[in-house]
């Protein structure tokens, strides 16, 4: 203690240690101006794209006072730290005034109250100027749940931790539901132990905590012999056990907060094995959120790589050529694709960007299927590291671009890609487009359809009865098909006919598929059923008179699974590759075109077969393309002729219609094949698969 009160007895003292307060007052009131000249360069920015953070700008800021300091022989190093700081907090302040969440927001945590994961809450609604209303459920599934059920605005869920790495559940849950990443968050977990009181370490003999917390202090705790490890559901439940015990053998590993809150002792801080563990979190929502494209953001997608070598560093170089940074990739084993996986991405780069628009629309031409799940403001990223003497003064330049009559020259390296390959804005479906890319090769249960292949889908026009597809199924993959097709839910059934057997057909199909050994395909007819569907069936099949059904399209290109699409009755190839183009762009490149058939002039056939559209569509997009002569005759006897046209001309398969008892069939029997005609159809193709 010194002497506060001989102090008050010199009056120079007092007098110093006043001005000394007005200083400190002065700073902060000059801190408050400095935000309040940013808040006004903000709003004069509006509208602009440019970011909020401009780290050349901030470069040079540092820089400057730098130089006044050392001018006014302060240290330099000091003022960059005191200003990092205030620039730091300056980008929250403004990304917040961007993007507030609502003040009351209910956000849910896995957990009790001051567990990490609630605290982890706290910060991230405080940090979006809300006080929020906190929810802590048991398990991190229930949190989403209430957010599905709406219950709750905000599920903030763990998802890695620097210690520990990732957290898959969160992983899945994103993969599985359609809920959109809003917000991240960091949180640094100081554990600590605490007991009922100032106790020796070396008397306890019980540590409560969750088993995470246990094993990231094992260090730690290895150096206290006589103790056991007891891991409870949360590592604030360990603080209450500890508090209730009220016995000095026992201790807990937990928040500070916790200890607080029960009244327990903190016995040492920072036990963990690593002298800084952070958590991650994602704050998921049921509807996407947009930020102002000055915000600086990340973006997060899962992507399915393409059947081909090199395929994820293709899609990797399309982040490199856009100079996005990649902060986090990360491989989930793909569901019922035994050694196959999907890769999650995280990114810096905000979806309202131009560069990172384009950057996607790059992406969808790579990848097979991808889905973006979230464009959010960043918090995690790694420090920066400022190469010494290049601080602004001398930073290379990006060289011009200048046009040049020798196409062959390479550009220089410096040039990013995304000004070397200008997005064309001139040609209407570029992500169908043959330039684009080499050929699709579309995976389908262990068949690839495209390429050099040739792959037969066959069955009856619509599922009946378990004995009608079950006989169709084994005959048909008796005789070498590779896909069993058959329609449960019948487009365009007049009132009072027959409209597919529906869900309980799909189960059929799906069953009968299963023993036979064959892939399903299927018609889906509206937008709420594609999910269902996709969940049993392999192939989505978008009908011919749901060509244009843009809600549908915009559907199936939201999932992970392969699109068969029927040409259009009366639609023309540049209408149909309008429609694959909308699947593939928002996100699904497993799209297999169909010939079935147009409405012409001509009434001797059902539909006139145009098989002059295979050899354009081979021409003009990498998409495989297969021939339905079925539809497209409307007669058995022209079937198998067609199908081997199909194929002279370079269709890459067929979808065939069989039927047990053609003449009985419930729909298109006049169109369908018989066994024995199927039969011979394959041998004419010169394929039979041995059972
Ligand atoms: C079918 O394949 O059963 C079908 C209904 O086809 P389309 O949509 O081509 O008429
Ligand atoms: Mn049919």
């Amino acid at each position: 203690m010194s002497g506060g009160k001989d102090d008050g007895h010199k009056p120079w003292l007092q007098e110093l240690r006043t001005q000394l307060d007005q200083v400190d007052g002065d700073i902060i009131k000059l801190v408050a101006k400095r935000f309040d000249t940013v808040d006004q360069i903000l709003k004069a920015k509006v509208g602009h794209t440019q970011g909020i953070r401009d780290p050349e700008r901030e470069r040079q800021v540092l820089a400057k006072v730098e130089a006044i300091a050392q001018s006014v022989g302060l240290s330099g190093p000091l003022a960059r730290k005191i200003f990092a700081e205030i620039l730091a907090h300056s980008v929250t302040r403004q990304a917040a005034t961007l993007s507030p969440l609502d003040a009351g927001a209910r956000i849910a945590y896995q957990g009790s109250p001051l567990t990490y994961n609630h605290l982890a809450a706290q910060k991230y609604a405080a940090g979006q100027g809300s006080t929020g209303d906190f929810l802590g459920t048991a398990t991190i599934r229930e949190a989403v749940e209430r957010l599905a059920a709406g219950g709750v605005d905000v599920a903030l869920l763990p998802i890695e931790n620097t210690a520990a790495g990732s957290i898959n559940e969160v992983y899945d849950i994103l993969r599985e539901r359609e809920f959109h990443i809003v917000g991240e968050e960091t949180y640094k977990v100081d554990l600590c132990l605490a007991g009922p009181a100032e106790i020796p370490l070396s008397g306890i003999e019980r540590v409560h905590s969750h088993p995470l917390a246990l094993d990231q202090s094992s260090l730690f705790l290895a150096a206290l012999p006589g103790a056991r490890r007891v891991p409870v559901v949360d590592s604030a439940e360990a603080m209450r056990l500890v508090a209730e015990a009220n016995d000095p053998t026992q201790a807990a590993i937990g928040s500070p907060e916790a200890a607080g809150a029960f009244g327990l002792a903190v016995l040492r801080r920072g036990i963990g094995n690593q002298d800084e563990i952070l958590m991650r979190y994602v704050a998921l929502a049921r509807e996407p959120a947009a930020f102002d494209a000055r915000i600086p953001c990340k973006t997060s997608l899962i992507l399915t790589t393409r059947h081909e070598q090199g395929a994820l560093l293709r899609c990797l170089q399309v982040l490199a050529d856009y100079a996005l940074s990649l902060t986090k990739l990360e491989s989930r084993p793909h569901p019922n694709r035994p050694w196959e996986y999907m890769f999650f991405m995280d990114f810096e780069g905000n979806i309202a960007d131009a560069k990172v628009a384009d950057a996607l629309d790059e992406l969808r031409t790579q990848a097979l299927f991808l889905k973006v799940l979230g464009c959010y403001p960043v918090k995690a990223k790694p420090a920066e590291v400022v190469a010494s003497g290049v601080r602004n003064a001398g930073a290379p330049t990006i060289p011009a671009v200048t046009t040049s009559d020798t196409p062959s020259a390479a550009a220089p390296a410096t040039v990013p890609a995304a000004v070397r390959r200008p997005r064309d804005h001139g040609k209407h479906h570029r992500l169908v487009d043959r330039a684009e890319r080499g050929d699709t090769l579309v995976r389908v249960g262990d068949v690839l359809i495209g390429g050099t292949g040739f792959t037969v889908m066959a069955g009856p026009s619509l599922v009946e009865s378990k004995d009608q597809i079950e006989a169709t199924a084994a005959f048909v993959r008796q005789h070498g098909a590779h896909v069993l097709r058959g329609g449960v839910f019948r487009p365009g059934a007049g009132p009072g006919t027959f409209t597919g057997l529906g869900e309980a057909g799909l189960d059929l199909l799906v069953a009968a598929g299963k023993a036979a050994g064959l892939p399903v395909v299927t018609e889906v007819l509206a937008p709420e059923q594609v999910r269902a569907v996709a969940a049993k069936a392999d192939i989505l099949q978008i009908g011919a008179r749901n060509m244009q059904n843009f809600a549908l399209l915009a559907e199936v290109g939201k999932v992970d699974r392969p699109v068969l699409l029927k040409r259009g009755l009366s639609s023309t190839i540049e209408e149909w590759l309008a429609a694959a183009e909308h699947i593939l762009a928002h996100g699904n490149g497993q799209v297999i075109l169909c010939e079935r058939g147009i409405r012409t002039f001509e009434s001797a056939t059902r539909n006139t077969l145009d098989l002059s559209a295979v050899v354009v569509l081979r021409e003009r997009t990498h998409l495989p393309v297969v021939v339905d002569p079925s539809h497209g005759t409307g007669k058995r006897a022209y079937v198998t002729p067609m199908a081997f046209a199909a194929r002279a001309c370079g269709a890459h398969g067929l979808l065939i219609e069989v039927h047990p008892a053609p003449d009985q069939a419930l729909s298109d029997g006049e169109q369908s094949l018989d066994f024995p005609g199927f039969a011979a159809l394959m041998a004419g193709l010169g394929r039979t698969r041995p059972a």
